[in-house]
């Protein structure tokens, strides 16, 4: 890994996947504009709200970045995050401030599919990133995404009950939960080891 991790800084808890990269010894850089993407190896969308993503991605110009970034680096979408990577939403009303996520990743999801704010909850899952499961992370759900289906092209990697909250595609990989808010670094260790 010879050039650091982005975090794709125009809204949201990026600081949060910054320190736990940090804590990895693995060093990041900020994203905000199209040329940032040639400084990287990898790209971290966080969580934080799909709608301003969406306004920011598009005002900036980094959408079509992104696409051609996302063909050949790994790039981690973790709940607002996630959203953008999806194929479509399900029973999203139209307004001025919609959203319109990147169709990397081959699956539909239901933004707040869970409930509100209050409805937050943690919930033990197993995420099986690479080939090694991962048992037991606590998966952090705040007004999260619901996975409502996953197409022939992504994988399920991490269920809870029997509901998908987390998919792979190749390179991409896109979670429901945050990974950034627990002390318990393994996702981020698995995704340094897709780069
Ligand atoms: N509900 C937010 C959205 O729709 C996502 C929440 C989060 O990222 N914690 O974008």
């Amino acid at each position: 890994m010879n050039k650091p991790v982005g975090l794709l800084t125009l809204q949201g808890d990026y600081e949060k996947h910054q320190q736990a990269f940090g804590h990895l010894g693995v060093e990041t850089l900020a994203v905000r504009r199209p040329a940032e993407l040639d400084e990287v190896c990898a790209l971290v969308i966080p969580g934080g709200e799909s709608t301003t993503l969406t306004r920011l991605m598009d005002r900036i110009g980094l959408r079509q970045p992104l696409l051609d970034f996302a063909v050949d680096h790994p790039v981690m979408g973790t709940c607002a995050g996630l959203i953008m990577m999806c194929s479509g939403l399900v029973d999203e009303k139209n307004s001025d401030f919609g959203v319109e996520p990147l169709g990397l990743l081959d699956c539909l999801v239901r933004r707040n599919g869970y409930g509100r704010q209050i409805d937050s909850f943690t919930a033990p899952v197993g995420i099986d990133v690479l080939d090694g499961s991962l048992a037991n992370f606590d998966a952090i759900f705040i007004r999260a995404p619901r996975i409502v289906e996953v197409g022939t092209q992504a994988d399920v990697v991490a269920v809870h009950g029997t509901e998908p909250v987390a998919v792979r595609q190749g390179n991409l990989l896109g979670l429901a939960f945050h990974p950034e808010l627990t002390a318990d670094g393994r996702i981020h260790q698995a995704f340094l080891e897709i780069i």
